[in-house]
């Protein structure tokens, strides 16, 4: 009886195809519970807006803005918002829907939600990026809310970011509401930590994964696509704990160094140039060639499908640590599991920027902030409890890790649907 969604006409690859491909697969391990699985495919609410300032040359300007809330069942709506020319419905709904998965997963009280404007913001001026997140912010505030939905940073939003919706909001309903949205400055409630947890995570399943297939992470080689907050942190740890960053692209270049690159060096140079690209410390390489390089741990860390079936066959990696939300297409999964190579999939390898949204919550509700170190190693506990319990249902099924994890994440989303029941 239940009917395909009209407005979306998603493909294989595509952002939406590939999550309603993933739920399919989940699908025989769900028991009892399966006759609730159309739930999944239903994103509970979509809020489309316009989002109209005026551009500092006196010109009217138009953006096409989106709050999606994919599944609340579990409690408010949580997920980023993300400032790309890409961003589309489609594209929001599958991020909505990874992060109903991804919070399940590491067992948050948080439902799925994402949000995006479809814009360039390299193109705005500091003013004109402040107007278009007030007016956004403004325009989504009659579904969001500290208990509602609670946003947070994602591809090309950051702290600063946050405080214009935070103050949006605040100024809206009329009193200081820091807990509408997480990943915000410090000084303004922020958590300690959150700016590097989403690259912490992604180190903390990979160094997990790597004990698992035996990789000494000293001296492994590491190649990371997406050098922004989640590929620099992962890839600053990584260094630390002895890796070498061979390879490293992003939407200014692609660079290599055989001996791995002076991190230090890099993040400078990325800091004050804004991208890899032009970096003297490592041979230009053009951007197919990334591919191709040879080494022990790929990070994909910036968008989504870009690991496809042709690219699946090149990838010398002995594990993929999904940084990025959704960077493998799932015939690129299956090649990826043929030829024995590890995934750790995004709705747990990057889990770790949502696990310290939360924690940024709770200390905002209780107005009692936490050390660096308590975040850190309640951080990583979570992390590795969440992991360990995907892996057993792994095992236990042989089934793929991400698999395993929508298994994991669907049965306790769709437990508390079915106690829930419907409504009326
Ligand atoms: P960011 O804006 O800080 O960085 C994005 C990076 O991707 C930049 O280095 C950019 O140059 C690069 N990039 C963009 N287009 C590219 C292209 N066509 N080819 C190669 N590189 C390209 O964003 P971020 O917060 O690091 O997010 C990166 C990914 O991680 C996204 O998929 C996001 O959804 C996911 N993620 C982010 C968080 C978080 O806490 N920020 C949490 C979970 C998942």
């Amino acid at each position: 009886m239940t009917q395909a969604l009209s407005f979306v006409h998603p493909t294989p690859d595509s952002p939406w195809g590939t999550y309603l491909m993933q739920v399919d697969r989940v699908v025989p391990y769900l028991g009892h519970l399966a006759r609730w699985v159309e739930t999944l495919k239903h994103p509970k609410r979509m809020l489309i807006v316009d989002v109209p300032i005026e551009m500092d040359d006196g010109r009217i300007a138009h953006f096409e803005g989106f709050r999606v809330q994919h599944n609340l069942s579990r409690g408010p709506g949580k997920g980023g918002v993300r400032f790309h020319p890409d961003v589309t419905l489609e594209e929001v709904m599958a991020l909505a829907a990874w992060m109903s998965v991804k919070n399940a997963a590491v067992n948050l009280p948080f439902g799925g939600a994402k949000g995006g404007i479809r814009c360039d913001p390299k193109l705005l001026s500091n003013k004109e990026l402040e107007r278009m997140t007030r007016r956004y912010t403004s325009e989504i505030g009659i579904i969001i809310g500290p208990q509602r939905d609670i946003p947070a940073p994602d591809v090309n939003t950051n702290p600063q970011i946050m405080a214009w919706m935070m103050d949006t909001y605040s100024m809206n309903t009329g009193s200081t509401a820091t807990g509408v949205v997480t990943g915000k400055p410090v000084d303004l409630g922020g958590s300690l930590g959150r700016v590097k947890a989403t690259g912490r995570g992604v180190f903390v399943t990979g160094r997990e994964g790597a004990r698992r297939i035996n990789l000494d992470l000293n001296g492994a080689r590491v190649a990371v696509q997406g050098f922004g907050n989640v590929g620099s942190a992962a890839a600053e740890l990584f260094n630390q704990a002895g890796g070498k960053i061979v390879a490293a692209q992003d939407h200014t270049g692609s660079i290599f160094n055989d001996h791995g690159f002076d991190m230090a060096d890099l993040i400078a140079h990325v800091k004050s140039t804004g991208g890899v690209g032009g970096f003297k410390g490592g041979e230009f390489m053009n951007a197919e060639e990334f591919w191709d390089v040879d080494c022990d741990i790929l990070i994909p860390a910036a968008l989504e499908g870009q690991i496809t079936a042709e690219r699946a066959r090149r990838v010398k990696a002995r594990m993929v640590l999904e940084g990025a939300n959704g960077p493998t297409v799932p015939s690129a999964d299956d090649i990826l599991a043929e030829r024995g190579v590890l995934v750790v999939p995004d709705v747990i390898c990057n889990a770790g920027g949502v696990t310290v949204s939360y924690f940024e919550w709770v200390q905002d509700f209780s107005s009692f902030f936490w050390t660096e170190d308590e975040i850190n190693v309640r951080l990583d506990k979570i992390m590795i409890g969440a992991l360990k319990r995907i892996w057993d249902t792994a095992d236990r099924h042989k089934i793929t890790l991400r698999t395993a994890t929508f298994a994991v994440a669907c049965e306790r989303i769709l437990t508390a649907r079915s106690e829930r029941g419907l409504y009326p």
